[in-house]
């Protein structure tokens, strides 16, 4: 059964670990996560953009396709499906359709307009048990087509919004999504000691993980980071499997065209991946 985010990340933050987010696209992504979690004993959070939930033909298939997996694989590791970037209205949708947690991101908003839209989100969460995320300070890098600029939050605003009862809180500390430029000037740890200063036991979120070095992501979650989102190392890995698959000519050898061999090292590549992460955040056998 899908939990809610809460308890494993209040888990988190007080043993300092985090715990993945890994965004899903498809069955294998969902399976190869699962199977991951479950075979390190760690809790996971699933990510599923908008974009991502309209390719995989709506919330409502989503959700009936993880509840199916969490059943058939015998998947008993606590498990989170969560909005990634949601509108105000997509939000709402995920939440009527079955999701576990939500992420609004208003950061785009005025701060006065973010409040209030996030107090209507998490009016309705509460009601139904479900976990919401809220950002402060647009991350930089694609949000699914909309590129913000990298900017550092105001810990006041951080304070402000985590003080309207949200679960758990997105921060810019410099932090931006995809592959990281060459002549990235790093996180912001002064303005993340501040905003864990400021919100005190609200577990914090970092996103855009792929790429921030292993030093970095430890640094971070000792300073509050209970969840860490990771999304393009996974496509990065499952497209590097794939391609060495290909040119070494194995989809035209006996039945290699068949869609379960041919993206099979690709799952196998997120699996490593995934696993990888979860020994780097510390949520190895703390489900
Ligand atoms: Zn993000």
């Amino acid at each position: 059964m899908l939990v809610s985010a809460k308890e494993m990340l209040q888990k988190a933050k007080a043993g300092k670990y985090a715990v993945g987010q890994f965004n899903i696209n498809n069955l294998e992504w969902t399976k190869a996560i699962l199977l991951t979690a479950q075979e390190c004993n760690s809790p996971v959070i699933l990510g599923v953009s908008e974009g991502a939930g309209k390719y995989m033909c709506g919330y409502n298939t989503v959700v009936g396709m993880v509840n199916g997996m969490l059943k058939t694989l015998n998947i008993t590791v606590p498990v989170a499906l969560h909005l990634d970037h949601g509108s105000y209205e997509g939000a709402l949708q995920a939440m009527e359709d079955g999701f576990s947690s939500v992420m609004f991101d208003g950061s785009h908003y005025p701060i006065d307009e973010n409040i209030e839209k996030t107090k209507e989100i998490i009016r309705i969460a509460t009601e139904k048990g479900i976990s919401v995320e809220a950002e402060v300070g647009a991350i930089g890098g694609e949000e699914d087509g909309v590129v913000g600029g990298g900017e550092v939050a105001d810990p006041d605003e951080c304070k402000m919004i985590a003080d309207l009862g949200v679960t758990m809180l997105a921060a810019g500390i410099g932090n931006i999504h995809g592959v990281y430029p060459e002549n990235w000037t790093g996180l912001n740890f002064d303005v993340l000691a501040k905003i864990q200063e400021k919100t005190g036991t609200m577990p914090l979120v970092l996103h855009g993980g792929t790429g921030i070095p292993a030093e970095m992501v430890k640094q971070a979650i000792t300073l509050g980071v209970s969840k860490v989102n990771v999304n393009t190392e996974c496509q990065l890995s499952f497209a590097a499997a794939t391609r060495k698959y290909i040119e070494a000519g194995k989809d035209q050898q006996g039945k290699g065209f068949d869609p379960r061999k041919l993206l099979a090292p690709g799952t196998e590549a997120i699996k490593e991946t995934v696993k990888e992460k979860m020994e780097l955040f510390g949520s190895v056998g703390k489900a």
